[in-house]
């Protein structure tokens, strides 16, 4: 190569480093809007609010306004008394198990941050799809919700049918990272190194294992650095059984029942079949499972949407336990909270039936309310601050707080008012980029 040309193309290059390095700094300053910020506190005014490169370091008088650099860019947005609170965390979605993953993924995931949703844990999907998803958007080419996503351990026949046959297309069935199988014989260790090398940051301890095999595989998860979901009962290990053996989150609160019944199945297909009608939530049993996931700072994902959508969604028969199921469901979930368990709001069914539906995840903030007596306030808190304590992010998300991400909704009406107001989103900040409705 003449080497001029070589010269050239190296100061080209050298030019391409130096502009991205020195990429201008991005401020936002909303001003003039009624606070929602997740930890709790009361509603109240505020004046301005400012985010540097997407996290907040001033709100009024908490932080300090900073002297912008020269090369900054600055967007002021006076919002005339609108209403913020933290962006929406579904901490139950399955985004990328469809034939196409990653198109469908991509396409779904984009669409909830216009819908105010700014995190998401995905809980069984395929892991190829979802890392690159989550780099593009690191990398900024894409503006998707932060991710947490899992890696499917259970008993061989969760692979044998059903959409777990979906989270691997290409692989044997139960034999991928993301998707493997878990017997009495398996090298734990291994099969959680192989689960982190996925990318899944999470482990789903799904089904079909006894209360010694989910102990060692939360035990050996925890100790590799992952969280650990499960099902509230995975067959046969019970939901006490998982708490104790340290488990992060528990997903759908009518799979609690198990926990007052002597002899638990074997096969996770039982899961349809929970005796809601013969035993109560307020079980001595459930009660003391409520307070020993309160104080061992076990999440509960109701996931109460899914079965109200089972009972009436247009194609969809209609199954008899999912009524039951999800009457039980909301008292235990009501119960749960009273005992102080963080309850999240997770939907099992995200994704929008067509393209005026938004992601369910605000249904399932108005079942919290309607359905298990939640104030608004609580229902908030459970998309906002116990979402990203569920993700693992509560020290960066979830709140709107000096020093946090700046993951928000700037909303037209008070979802204290009426929680079906947390629909009326004028837009959503991501990480401090403005992402409009439509
Ligand atoms: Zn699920």
């Amino acid at each position: 190569m003449n080497a001029s040309l070589a010269g050239a193309g190296l100061a080209a290059l050298l030019a391409l480093f130096a502009s991205r390095t020195a990429a201008a700094v991005d401020y936002l300053e909303l001003t003039d809007f009624r606070l929602i910020d997740g930890t709790g506190a009361a509603e109240h005014p505020v004046q301005r609010l400012i985010a540097r490169d997407g996290v907040i370091v001033m709100i009024d008088s908490s932080g300090q306004a900073p002297t912008p650099e020269a090369t900054a860019t600055w967007t002021r947005i006076g919002l005339d008394g609108a209403w913020v609170m933290p962006g929406l965390i579904d901490t139950h979605v399955h985004v990328a198990r469809f034939p196409d993953a990653h198109r469908q993924a991509e396409r779904i995931l984009q669409r909830a941050v216009k819908a105010g949703i700014t995190g998401v844990r995905d809980l069984g999907g395929d892991a190829r799809a979802l890392a690159e998803i989550e780099r593009a958007g690191g990398r900024g080419e894409l503006i998707v919700p932060h991710m947490v996503f899992s890696a499917m351990l259970g008993g061989p026949d969760i692979f044998k049918q059903g959409p777990t046959a979906e989270l691997a297309t290409g692989r044997a069935p139960g034999q991928a990272a993301w998707a493997h199988v878990v017997t009495e014989q398996s090298d734990l260790r291994q099969i959680i190194a192989e689960a982190k090398g996925s990318g899944a940051t999470n482990a789903k301890v799904y089904g079909d294992l006894s209360p010694e095999l989910a102990t060692r595989l939360i035990h050996e998860a925890t100790r590799q650095g992952m969280l650990s979901t499960a099902h509230g009962t995975v067959f046969p290990a019970r939901p006490g059984d998982l708490v104790e053996a340290g488990i992060g989150s528990l997903a759908h609160a009518p799979y609690l029942v198990w926990e007052a019944v002597d002899e638990v199945p074997g096969d996770y297909r039982m899961r349809t079949k929970g005796p809601w009608k013969t035993v109560a939530p307020d079980h001595p049993r459930l009660l003391a499972l409520y307070r020993r996931m309160a104080e061992r700072g076990v999440t509960l994902d109701a996931t109460l949407y899914v079965y109200k959508a089972m009972q009436s969604y247009p194609g969809v028969p209609k199954m008899d336990w999912t009524e039951t199921a999800f009457d039980w469901g909301a008292r235990a979930t009501r119960l749960a909270r009273e005992a102080g368990v963080r309850v999240t709001t997770g939907t099992d069914w995200f994704e929008p039936r067509d393209d005026f539906e938004l992601p369910h995840t605000h249904e399932e903030l108005a079942l919290l309310v309607e359905a298990a007596g939640f104030t608004p306030m609580q229902a908030i808190m459970a998309a906002t601050q116990n979402g990203a304590i569920a993700l693992g992010r509560g020290k960066s998300h979830g709140t709107l707080e000096v020093g946090k991400v700046a993951d928000l909704v700037v909303l037209d009406a008070d979802p204290l008012a009426d929680i079906h107001n947390t629909t009326r989103i004028r837009f959503t900040v991501r990480a401090g980029q403005i992402v409009q409705p439509q």
